[in-house]
């Protein structure tokens, strides 16, 4: 799934989780693994020239920031500080593993992908998953699958429809004063 997929249906997934809570450290949250990941991997394959299984552990674009316990270090993080923030993140976080997880299930049950999931690192000798694409523009391209457009879809259409309420609620607001 790409950006507006967890941006908008991310939020909208936690959205009863998380009253009091910063929207836009939700937000950041819902993309925050792969703005761990994709850069990690594509800035590591373009300053080496190597793809994939030649990179050794950081194989893929689902690597560190898209484990389990990376998830849990967050929330133990957010509830030992107790800091709100943390907790919004947290919570966004949770949303891209899952539907990250939602994605390859159905990518694999109708096109045969791969699954990619690296949820379990480092329990069981588990290991990172191996990109199967063969380059950034390869990557991108899957934006045109059906199943992720969907979801692109979708989650635009909840962004837009959760911005015309923000502002409904800033004119209630202004007319208040
Ligand atoms: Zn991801």
């Amino acid at each position: 799934m790409f950006i507006f997929g967890h941006l908008g249906i991310g939020s909208k997934l936690v959205h009863p989780f998380s009253r009091g809570l910063s929207d836009k450290a939700v937000l950041l949250g819902t993309i925050l693994p792969d703005l761990i990941d994709k850069p990690l991997y594509y800035g590591f394959s373009f300053f080496t020239r190597k793809q994939g299984a030649e990179l050794g552990m950081i194989s893929g674009t689902r690597t560190l920031g898209h484990t389990a316990l990376f998830l849990v270090l967050l929330t133990s993080s957010a509830y030992i500080k107790k800091s709100r923030f943390l907790a919004a993140l947290s919570l966004g976080v949770a949303s891209h593993l899952l539907l990250d997880s939602s994605a390859d299930y159905f990518l694999n049950k109708f096109y045969n992908y791969p699954i990619q999931s690296g949820l379990f690192w480092p329990l069981n000798h588990a290991k990172f998953p191996i990109i199967h694409y063969n380059g950034i523009q390869e990557h991108l391209s899957t934006w045109l699958n059906p199943v992720i457009l969907i979801g692109e879809i979708m989650g635009l259409g909840f962004l837009l429809t959760s911005f015309s309420t923000w502002n409904d609620f800033a004119d209630q607001t202004k007319q208040l004063k």
